[in-house]
């Protein structure tokens, strides 16, 4: 499997670099402090027609996901919050190319793709995250459609989403439960997206809470067929995307390892420069050795995925990219804090929004103890219950 990045690949990315170094870096501080949603970095990816960058050319994408891998690393290593803008946009868009009718797509993926439309994921409920056969949400049949009541949490981008696609379970003829997916559009009947998580890390984009009471679903708006059948066509479109979760912490990790780069130069102790010291010098050959580890498993899954690998090939290393790469994000951004000494600690510095941001991702778009399931599924099979 050959990944060398192409002349397309470089271009992209010396093009989001620059973006990233003069536009999107000045703002990044900022939009965590405030927590505000970062209606300019928006504007920016939108003009910039990034937000169609790994689906088909009929979108005007590339159809590449190590390219949309290399745009999230380059975003990412200067501002997670912006990087995360294209992320929760290209979640959707996958979901709905993948399981969607042809009315929905033609209904929704036009405008998803310029930005025009922005939407959201949810299956997380309070009693269920991780475990998303859980769900207690539920999908009456009723004429034309459905109503749907119970309630999400987490469901981050949801308080700007023109729709969201909302996990709720129907009950197959022998009554039997099964998950489905269903596009709910702002401003449905007894639909409400409740108070944004004050959050850790992430800040910039808002996680709410969503509220369903009798809320009418036309039956166009299912995705897919009910039940399984749909629902597995929607996970395996997720399975292709992990990579660009983990590009997230490729960017992440080098982005922490740039800033620390540069303070250890700059600051002296005991007469001579930080960075002079074996043992520091020893601390930045560890996360440039991991982050670079990190940076091609990542790369290695986004190939496989452009090359048409799918299912139980590809399951394993798109979790494997997804867990190691987070994991070393979190592991470099520990180290960079240290080497900061109390400035790692000061708000004034940038380095402990690296920190809180990496801790994130070891959580988010299936822990990495789910992940750690899922390659250990792949070698062992399910483990036996007691
Ligand atoms: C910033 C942020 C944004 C989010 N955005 C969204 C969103 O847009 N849409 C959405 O639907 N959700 C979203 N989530 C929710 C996220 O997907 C869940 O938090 C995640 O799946 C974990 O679920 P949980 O928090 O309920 O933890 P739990 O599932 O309760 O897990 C608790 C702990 O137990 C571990 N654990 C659970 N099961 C196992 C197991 N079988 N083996 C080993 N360990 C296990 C977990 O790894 C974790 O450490 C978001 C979360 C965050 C923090």
């Amino acid at each position: 499997m050959n990944y060398t990045l192409t002349d397309d690949h470089r271009q992209i990315q010396d093009l989001i670099r620059r973006v990233a170094k003069d536009k999107v870096a000045p703002r990044a501080s900022e939009i965590d402090r405030t927590a505000e949603y970062p209606c300019d970095m928006y504007a920016l990816l939108k003009e910039l027609g990034l937000f169609t960058l790994p689906f088909p050319a009929e979108y005007g994408g590339t159809g590449s996901m190590l390219s949309a891998c290399i745009a999230v690393e380059e975003l990412g290593r200067v501002c997670y919050n912006t990087a995360y803008l294209l992320v929760v946009q290209w979640i959707p868009f996958g979901a709905i190319l993948a399981g969607g009718t042809k009315d929905q797509g033609d209904r929704y993926l036009p405008g998803l793709a310029s930005g025009e439309l922005r939407a959201a994921f949810s299956t997380t409920e309070p009693q269920s995250g991780s475990d998303v056969q859980g769900i207690k949400t539920k999908a009456t049949p009723v004429a034309g459609g459905y109503r749907l009541d119970g309630a999400k949490i987490w469901c981050t981008n949801s308080h700007v989403a023109d729709f969201i696609l909302v996990a709720a379970k129907t009950a197959d003829p022998r009554g039997k439960s099964e998950i489905s997916l269903f596009v709910v559009e702002k401003g449905a009947p007894g639909f409400q997206v409740g108070r944004k998580e004050d959050k850790m890390g992430a800040r910039g984009i808002p996680s709410c809470p969503l509220f369903f009471d009798n809320v009418f679903v036309p039956e166009k708006n299912r995705l897919g067929p009910e039940g399984k059948q749909g629902f597995k066509v929607v996970m395996e479109a997720f399975n292709q995307s992990r990579p660009v979760i983990a590009a997230r912490g490729v960017g992440l990790a080098q982005g922490a390892l740039d800033h620390t780069i540069e303070f250890i130069q700059n600051r002296a102790a005991f007469g001579q420069k930080v960075s002079d010291f074996q043992g520091v010098r020893w601390m930045v050959a560890d996360m440039a050795m991991q982050t670079e580890a990190a940076r091609q498993l990542v790369y290695r899954a986004a190939s496989l995925v452009d090359a048409g690998v799918s299912g139980r090939e590809l399951a394993p290393i798109a979790a494997m990219a997804k867990c190691f790469a987070t994991d070393v994000a979190m592991r470099v951004a520990t180290d960079a804090v240290q080497l900061f000494g109390a400035a790692g600690i000061s708000a004034e510095f940038p380095i402990n929004r690296y920190f809180r941001d990496a801790k994130v991702l070891q959580i988010i778009e299936g822990t990495n103890q789910i992940q750690r399931n899922i390659i250990a599924g792949s070698m062992l099979g399910k483990p036996q219950r007691q």
